[in-house]
């Protein structure tokens, strides 16, 4: 025999009971079938509420009882019920509605009547699904399962009489012959014939028993996903089913929150090694999951990961409690006795506290229970009135390979370190199958899935993405992520998502991800107003894992939100030079951040775009060596300019062409007058260990004061014209000592200072061409000849490719 549960979701709806009577025909064809029932998807939630209402004197009880008739009545309409089975659940009906008038009537609703009321949800469905299942042609036959599973009393923590229950069910189907038998979960009654049930999601726990009791060869619960998953896959989009696991890691993955078995339904049936299947209504061809006595030999250390939501934490804490025994009996004496669920507990090594995890809607009952319990100790001081935390969840690692490994902890606690993710109180079972930890509920989802990602994705990472500027260089950086996405995927295990984009007019979300084809469309038409503060907002209210906010722009405003964004432990790249140049305390401070919440703060393109200056300063100074001086050329602007200036080129044409060619800022003074490089050199000599700021890097302008104080980018054009023969006098006075022109900056001796220079041929920057940059470091150990880098350093691809290589650094991150 095998027994069929077919839970709430899979007879919610018409189109799905279709699925049950197909699945139940098939199998029926090979073997005897026990089919257990849940009541329609949403109606015990329904009738718990119409219960409350009553009792609470609310007369619209009455619309949600006929909310719940017309529910069943529809099914019995769609699939042709007749008359006298509908009969039948007419008198249901008003039996319900004259309970429910009672608990209106004397305004209180015992456990009893809870249970009771409770009932009418499997009676009702188990009716109609025989019916239907009749019509179709089956040979089916309805028992009351009240008739048979035996509780030790009508509370709700109850245990099951076995040995009654088993002879009940032995005899039973001993004597009835029927191909199917279908039967309401969830109920059952005690000795003396008083209606029970078996606690919320307990149609699993049903079918259990009933599969312990005629020694079935297996039980199948139906639901509406393909398995028990790696985590809950509501939550959790790349969890995925596990084909099969023990009896063992089921269980303590139910009772940590794995919602698709309710916990006790394991016990019945392990004991007999009646194998369980978890199936989906919806596809029953997927596999499922098996759950064995064996389970199987795994690789993997951690078999899933759950949640439980609604959580308090209480705390007990006092220097009055440190060694004194007999308080944490007291303490879970009185817990119990006022039935009150204990999840987890964890105790400092002090004694100084006692921290216990129960339900958010039994806390007010444990304060009041608990303080009244240690009045004495609170009056005398030496204790505290208890401390209750709401809004909590646990969240736990679950498997039985788990103590074979090392380290899995330690990998759990620095992955929700590094997401931000403040950990509230941690518990491991002795049994080691088992670590778990309190944080805030609003953090559960980004928990789980960046933990799924550390512990079931082979490394696979996803990286969420913030674009605050996606003009020339920011298009640029989407069109190379768009172009490199499948490649970082199946390579690199990388996934690349960027869910925010704005630039200075609107901005754009989709926490899904943004189709980057078309993300230029999606910012004009669907765009909201660009506000950097909505902006930030979101970002952190998201609460994503692996988040990175990217700055595009040369905007102060956008500068300063970094803190914002480090604090959350979003990291930020940025091309942006402004914050790092700004003023030496906030530079500092956002390093300091970025080292605190664990979020790196990488701004490579700042000198040099793409080429790995600042990087290799960094491995530099790292491995312990020492800048002794740095010389370079670090203005493609400026570069490309002085290579292009020609006698018979005028100066203000060259610049006219370069920034034509996009290779200055769009206004060139930022480039001429120097202070680009200057901030450059600046950012150098902090990163090589230096605090310095802007005002003290020399800067030998080489335009003229007109040029300077120029009022526009015009203006500034026209005097170039003006300054003429200026500019060639300085080109013909290098051209006659046989140099080149190169906008030079330099450290040395602990100060910075850039300027034009005269570069004799032989010198590495005489040759450097078109845009391109240098650098120089000699340092401790390049102390003859020079570390160099060189290559281009202008220009939107390069610096968006440098952008990409920060981002991607995020993977090993
Ligand atoms: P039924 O009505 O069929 O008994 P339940 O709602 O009780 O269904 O259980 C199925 C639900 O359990 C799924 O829809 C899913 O959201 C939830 N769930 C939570 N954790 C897991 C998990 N680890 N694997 C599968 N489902 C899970
Ligand atoms: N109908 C009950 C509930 O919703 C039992 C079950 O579905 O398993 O809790
Ligand atoms: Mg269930």
């Amino acid at each position: 025999m095998r027994v069929l549960k077919f839970g709430g979701t899979s007879v919610g709806t018409i189109a799905s009971l279709r699925n049950v009577l197909s699945i139940v025909e098939k199998a029926s064809k090979e073997d005897r079938l026990i089919v257990v029932v849940s009541a329609f998807g949403g109606v015990t939630d329904q009738l718990l509420k119409a219960g409350l209402l009553a009792s609470k004197n609310d007369p619209s009880f009455n619309s949600v009882f006929d909310a719940i008739k017309r529910r069943h009545l529809e099914v019995a309409t769609a699939f042709g019920i007749e008359e006298e089975t509908t009969s039948k659940l007419y008198s249901y009906l008003s039996e319900l509605e004259d309970m429910l008038r009672g608990i209106y009537y004397i305004n209180e609703l015992s456990e009893k009547t809870t249970n009771r009321l409770c009932a009418y949800g499997e009676l009702c469905s188990s009716l109609l699904i025989t019916e239907a299942m009749k019509l179709e042609g089956l040979s089916v036959n309805r028992k009351n399962a009240t008739e048979l599973i035996i509780t030790s009393n009508g509370k709700s923590k109850q245990t099951i009489r076995y040995a009654a229950t088993n002879a009940n069910i032995t005899s039973y189907f001993q004597t009835s012959s029927e191909r199917i038998t279908v039967l309401p979960g969830f109920v059952a009654a005690t000795e003396t014939g008083e209606l029970t049930t078996l606690g919320r999601g307990g149609s699993d726990y049903s079918a259990a028993i009933l599969a312990a009791g005629v020694a079935a060869s297996e039980v199948q619960i139906w639901t509406d996903v393909s398995g028990m998953f790696t985590a809950n896959p509501k939550l959790v989009k790349q969890a995925r089913p596990i084909a099969t696991i023990s009896y063992q890691e089921a269980m303590e993955l139910s009772h940590f929150g794995a919602k698709v078995l309710y916990p006790p339904t394991i016990v019945p049936v392990m004991l007999r090694r009646i194998p369980i299947q978890i199936k989906n209504t919806f596809s029953p061809e997927a596999a499922g999951t098996l759950i064995t006595h064996e389970g199987t030999e795994r690789t993997l250390s951690v078999s899933g990961l759950t949640n439980i939501d609604s959580i308090s934490l209480i705390t007990l804490e006092g220097t009055g409690i440190v060694g004194i025994p007999g308080i944490s009996k007291r303490l879970f004496e009185t817990l119990s006795q006022q039935s009150i669920n204990v999840i987890l507990i964890t105790q400092a090594s002090s004694e100084h506290s006692i921290c216990v995890g129960i339900l958010d809607n039994e806390a007010s009952f444990a304060k009041q229970a608990i303080d009244s319990e240690f009045e004495n100790e609170i009056q005398l001081e030496k204790m505290q009135p208890l401390l209750v935390e709401t809004n909590l969840s646990i969240i736990a690692l679950v498997g039985d390979n788990m103590k074979n490994h090392q380290g899995i902890s330690g990998k759990m606690f620095s992955t929700l370190g590094k997401n931000n993710i403040n950990i509230r109180a941690i518990a491991q079972g002795a049994s080691e199958k088992n670590i778990s930890a309190v944080i805030a509920s609003k953090d559960v989802k980004k928990a789980l899935n960046a933990l799924h990602e550390r512990f079931f994705e082979d490394q696979r990472k996803q990286l969420n993405l913030y674009i605050a500027g996606v003009g020339n260089v920011g298009g640029k950086l989407i069109n190379q992520i768009t172009q490199q996405k499948q490649y970082l995927k199946e390579k690199l295990n990388l996934n690349i998502r960027v869910i925010g984009i704005t630039n200075s007019r609107k901005m754009h979300f989709n926490t899904d991800g943004i189709s980057l084809k078309d993300h230029k469309t999606l910012l004009e038409v669907e765009g909201v107003l660009a506000d950097m503060d909505v902006f930030i907002k979101n970002a952190i209210s998201l609460n994503k894992r692996n988040s990175i906010f990217v700055d595009v722009t040369a905007s102060d405003l956008v500068a300063a939100s970094y803190s914002k964004f480090l604090k959350q432990s979003i990291a930020v790249v940025a091309c942006n030079k402004i914050a790092c140049s700004s003023d030496y305390e906030n530079y500092r401070n956002l390093k300091e951040l970025s080292t605190k919440y664990n979020a790196p703060f990488l701004f490579e393109t700042n000198v040099g775009a793409g080429l790995p200056i600042i990087d290799t300063l960094a491995n530099l100074m790292a491995s312990g060596d020492e800048i002794t001086s740095i010389e370079a050329v670090l203005s493609g602007s400026l570069n490309f300019v002085f290579n292009n200036f020609k006698k018979e080129a005028t100066f203000h044409d060259t610049v006219k062409q370069a920034q034509a060619e996009g290779y200055t800022e769009p206004d060139p003074r930022i480039d001429l007058s120097g202070i680009d490089v200057a901030r450059k050199i600046l950012i150098l000599a902090r990163e090589s260990g230096m605090e310095m700021n802007l005002e003290e890097v020399i800067n030998k302008p080489f335009l003229t004061e007109e040029n300077l104080n120029s009022s526009s980018v015009s203006h500034f054009y026209e005097t170039l014209k003006k300054d003429e023969a200026y500019f060639q006098k300085i080109l013909g006075k290098a051209q006659k000592k046989g140099a080149q022109l190169k906008y030079v900056a330099q450290l040395k001796d602990g100060k910075a200072s850039v300027g034009l220079e005269e570069i004799p041929e032989g010198h590495p920057f005489y040759n450097l061409e078109g845009k391109d940059n240098i650098v120089l470091f000699y340092t401790k150990r390049y102390h003859e000849q020079p570390l160099i880098i060189k290559g281009a350093g202008a220009g939107g691809e390069v610096t968006a490719s440098g952008l990409f290589s920060d981002i991607i650094r995020m993977r090993t991150y």
